[in-house]
C-alpha cells in the first residue's frame, strides 16, 4: 500500500515538473537529487521501498550527515527488518534507552551481527557515522565479510574497505575515510549491497550526464552545493584515493565539513593513516651520549586549553588537560635527572596561539628550534576508537626512531595499556623540529578503559615516569 501511493506521489510530480519546466522532464522524486546524481538511482529505489527517508520538505539532503542510529534503520529495513515481526532482545548499550525510536534497529543490527558499540557498553547513537563504520556494517549486512576483517590499529577498516571497493559495494560512491558519511553515500552502499544480494533491481533511468548521453553504471560525478553537476567524469575515472581528482574532491569534503574551521582536520592529520609501522627488532647503530649536563629537554603538551588546536574529548576528559598534567609531572622529574625543561604551555589554561591550528603547531617546534632544544616530547592522547600506546617518530629520523622506541617501552612498563607499536609519520612538530623529537600518543581518551588511566593522577604520575626513564634510556644515564 505504502509502494502505491508513494507511486502516485511520483507521477504528480513528473506530470507537474513535465508541465513547469521543460528541463525536468525525467522527473525526480527529490528537488536535490538531480537525475544526473551518481546515487539518483539508488536513493529513489530506497525511497520507494521505504528503506530510506527525505527530509519532509521535497528534499533528500544528499549531503547532510546521518546519525549511527539513523544508519541502523537504514540497514536494518534493508535486511528484512519488520517491526511487526521482531521483538528486540536489547543490546549492553546504556547508552541506547529502551524507550528510544530507534532501538529496535540497534538491537537487530547488534543481533545479526552488523554493527559493534563503540566500547562494550556504549553505541553513540547520536554521533555521525563515519564513512569506514558504514563501510563495515554494510560489508558485514551483505554477508560479504565479518569481524574477522578488522585489522589492529588505526586502519582497523581496511580489510572491509578492500572486500567493498572489490565486491563493488562502493561504486559510484564518494566517501573520505574519516569523515561522517554523507546520505548519498550511505543511500548508494545499501543500494549496492542490496544489487549485491539481488534482492532488489535497479528500476527507472538510466542516470544521463548533462548532455543526455547514458552514464554507465560506475560513473562518478561532482555535484555542487544546489545539486546540479559541474563536472562529468569519464567512467573510467572512478573513484581512487590516489587520483588527483578524488583527492580535490576529498578536500572540497573537508572545507564542505569543517568550512574555515580546519582544527578537526588537523585532529584528523594527527589521527591519520600515513604511518608505517617501524621495526623495533631490528639492530641499529647507536652511540648514546651517557650524560644530561647542559642538555635541553621541551616538553609540549598537547593542544590548547581553548579556541584553536583543542584536544580530543571523551569520558569526561579532554585531552589539553591531561596532557598538561602528565608533561608538569615530567618536568621535575627530568630536572632531577641534570636535565634543563622548557614547557611549550606554562599552565593548564594556557594557549599557545589562538591564531590557527597551524600557528600553534608551529610556534611549539619553534619554541623548541630558538632554544636550541636537544630533545622534543610531544603528549598526546589519542582518539578514534581504539586502545593502548604508541608513540611517533619522524619519518626518516633514526634517531627519532630509537628515541620513539625508548619512550614507548617506558610508558609500557611503567602503565602497561596494549602496545601498538612505534610508528613514523610526519606531523607538524615532528618535521618542523630540528632536533631528536617524539610524538606520544599515551591511551585513547575514547576508550573506557584507557580513560581510566588517563584520569587518574597515579597514573599520570606513571607515564610521566615512563617517558623519563624512556628519556633517560636513550641519554644512556641512570634513571634517578
Ligand atoms: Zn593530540
Amino acid at each position: 500500500m505504502r509502494m502505491r501511493i508513494k507511486a502516485v506521489v511520483v507521477c504528480t510530480i513528473c506530470i507537474l515538473s513535465v508541465v513547469l519546466s521543460q528541463i525536468a522532464v525525467f522527473g525526480m522524486e527529490f528537488s536535490d537529487v538531480p537525475i544526473t546524481a551518481t546515487y539518483y538511482k539508488a536513493v529513489n529505489q530506497l525511497s520507494n521501498d521505504g528503506i530510506i527517508q527525505g527530509r519532509g520538505d521535497g528534499k533528500f539532503g544528499p549531503r547532510d550527515k546521518t546519525t549511527r542510529a539513523e544508519f541502523c534503520a537504514f540497514v536494518a529495513r534493508a535486511n528484512n527488518y519488520n517491526e511487526n515481526y521482531y521483538t528486540a532482545s536489547g543490546t549492553p548499550f546504556t547508552d541506547v534507552a529502551r524507550d528510544s525510536w530507534a532501538q529496535g534497529y540497534i538491537s537487530y543490527c547488534y543481533e545479526n551481527g552488523y554493527v559493534n558499540g563503540m566500547t562494550e557498553t556504549s553505541f553513540s547513537p547520536n554521533d555521525n557515522v563515519t564513512a569506514e563504520q558504514a563501510i563495515k556494517v554494510v560489508v558485514c549486512a551483505s554477508g560479504l565479510g565479518d569481524d574477522s576483517l578488522s585489522k589492529v590499529g588505526p586502519m582497523w577498516y581496511s580489510g572491509y574497505v578492500d572486500v567493498a571497493k572489490r565486491s563493488g559495494l562502493l561504486d559510484g560512491g564518494i566517501y573520505t575515510i574519516g569523515l561522517p558519511a554523507t546520505r548519498a553515500f550511505v543511500a548508494q552502499i545499501v543500494y549496492n549491497s542490496m544489487l549485491i544480494k539481488g534482492e532488489s533491481q535497479a528500476t527507472g533511468t538510466d542516470a544521463v550526464d548533462v548532455s543526455g548521453n547514458r552514464l554507465s553504471s560506475g560513473t562518478t560525478v561532482a555535484v555542487v552545493d544546489d545539486g546540479s553537476v559541474t563536472n562529468v567524469y569519464e567512467p573510467e575515472n572512478i573513484w581512487e584515493p590516489d587520483d588527483a581528482e578524488a583527492l580535490e574532491r576529498e578536500y572540497y569534503q573537508k572545507v564542505q565539513y569543517y568550512g574555515e574551521d580546519y582544527e578537526k582536520y588537523i585532529k584528523e592529520e594527527e589521527n591519520s593513516n600515513n604511518y608505517t609501522v617501524a621495526d623495533t627488532n631490528e639492530e641499529y647503530e647507536y652511540v648514546p651520549i651517557g650524560s644530561s649536563e647542559g642538555m635541553l629537554v621541551v616538553i609540549d603538551p598537547g593542544h590548547n586549553n581553548s579556541g584553536v588546536d583543542t584536544g580530543a574529548t571523551g569520558n569526561g576528559l579532554r585531552e589539553q588537560d591531561i596532557t598538561f598534567y602528565i608533561a608538569e609531572k615530567l618536568k621535575p622529574l627530568l630536572e632531577r635527572n641534570g636535565f634543563r625543561v622548557i614547557m611549550t604551555r606554562n599552565s593548564v589554561k594556557e594557549n599557545v596561539s589562538t591564531e590557527s591550528v597551524s600557528a600553534s603547531l608551529a610556534r611549539r617546534a619553534d619554541i623548541a628550534n630558538r632554544n636550541g632544544a636537544d630533545l622534543f616530547v610531544s603528549i598526546h592522547c589519542n582518539a578514534g576508537g581504539g586502545t593502548g600506546t604508541e608513540t611517533y617518530y619522524c619519518t626518516g629520523s633514526s634517531d627519532g626512531k630509537v628515541f620513539a622506541t625508548f619512550i614507548q617501552e617506558g610508558m609500557l612498563d611503567a602503565v602497561g595499556l596494549r602496545n601498538r607499536g612505534v610508528k613514523n609519520a610526519r606531523y607538524a612538530v615532528l618535521r618542523n623540529t630540528n632536533m631528536t623529537a617524539a610524538l606520544l600518543e599515551t591511551g585513547f581518551i575514547d576508550s573506557a578503559n584507557d580513560a581510566k588511566y588517563l584520569g587518574s593522577e597515579e597514573y599520570q604520575q606513571a607515564f610521566a615516569e615512563g617517558i623519563a626513564k624512556g628519556i633517560c634510556n636513550y641519554v644512556g644515564i641512570e634513571y634517578q
